[in-house]
């Protein structure tokens, strides 16, 4: 019996065709800015959100970190929400990469909204408290369970950062499932931030990888800090050759991981151990077990059985779709999730 992960949709391997799509990808030194497919990654992600330039990165916290470091520095503070992955796990590089403070808001389920914002920042000529300068959306939540803004309430903060002089980052991680979920276009995202990290190695199912996207400017100065910081690869075409393969062929059937993430959730409301399930609007499931049950037991007996999930906070549990389950997995899951007790 395969083992069903739903532990986070980064546990996906390349398929077949994007192997492929790897070895045959031409290749250059990209800290020379030589290599093709790199090059032509970081095009076809700028074009596609309308943005005039894209830096490839290796992972999304670094895409995040170094958005942030270009805009941010010592005696400045970025907005984000309390659970924001840029706060809670990255390692409080905020700190180490920009020497910047932050500010935590409690938005709903991740969601900050424009007035909470607005309330929120420090007047720019009150030396005693650091100047607000950047705001950082998360757009899906992750620990909102996967919940995404109303493309109305982006705007309105994007309003907001125009008229106070403030940056404003997507931490997009999974951007693209916020996209399908709402029937969106990467357009209308990427023109309401001026800098996005868009991961590919999530829910898109390539091996490493994420593109941080801006003004021809902007990138400029990310590619001086990426290097800074370690992130400067050579024949990294092979796996942007991946993330050029995702974009094209694994953008809509994210529907599909939507659909198994709904499923999953209208079972657990109905399962007797279960409290509380947090709304599902894409490929998260976040459900909270009732007192009796031990969220940690769960999680070891469910292992022990061949389906594996995460802790997520006090008898919180979650369960991610993605790319490498098909249906008699989640049938299997199913019985599982109806078997414990
Ligand atoms: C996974 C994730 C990232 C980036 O994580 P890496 O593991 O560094 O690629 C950033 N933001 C959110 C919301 C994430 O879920």
């Amino acid at each position: 019996m395969k083992e069903i992960d739903f532990r986070s949709d980064t546990v996906t391997r390349p398929t077949a065709a994007m192997r492929e799509a790897m070895f045959a990808a031409p290749v250059g030194d990209d800290v020379f800015g030589e290599d093709p497919t790199v090059n032509a990654l970081q095009a076809k992600a700028a074009a596609l959100f309308g943005k005039e330039a894209g830096l490839f990165l290796p992972s999304g916290t670094m895409a995040n970190q170094v958005g942030l470091a270009v805009r941010l520095g010592p005696g400045q503070e970025v907005v984000c929400d309390h659970t924001a992955h840029i706060y809670r796990y990255e390692g409080g590089g905020i700190m180490s990469n920009a020497g910047a403070s932050v500010k935590l808001l409690h938005g709903d389920r991740g969601r900050l909204t424009a007035a909470q914002i607005e309330r929120e920042l420090n007047p720019p000529h009150d030396i005693h408290q650091p100047t607000s300068t950047v705001v950082a959306l998360e757009n899906t939540s992750n620990k909102g369970g996967g919940a995404c803004y109303a493309l109305s309430d982006i705007a309105a903060i994007r309003q907001l950062c125009t008229a106070k002089g403030l940056w404003l980052h997507l931490d997009g991680a999974r951007v693209f499932n916020a996209l399908v979920a709402k029937g969106e276009s990467p357009e209308q995202h990427g023109a309401l931030f001026d800098s996005l990290s868009v991961c590919l190695s999530k829910g898109l199912g390539a091996p490493v990888g994420s593109v941080l996207l801006g003004s021809r400017a902007f990138i400029d100065k990310a590619r001086r800090v990426r290097k800074r910081l370690g992130g400067g690869m050579r024949q990294a075409g092979f796996l942007a050759a991946a993330g050029i393969y995702a974009l094209d062929h694994h953008v809509e059937r994210l529907a599909e991981d939507h659909r198994r993430a709904r499923r999953l959730g209208e079972l657990l409301a109905g399962l007797p151990y279960v409290k509380e399930v947090l709304p599902v609007e894409t490929n998260i499931v976040i459900f909270e077990l009732a007192a009796e049950f031990k969220a940690e037991r769960f999680v070891a007996e469910m292992a022990g059985r061949g389906l594996r999930c995460i802790l997520f906070g006090h008898q919180q549990v979650r369960l991610v779709t993605h790319l490498d389950l098909d249906d008699a997995m989640m049938d299997r899951a199913e019985e599982l999730l109806k078997a414990w007790s």
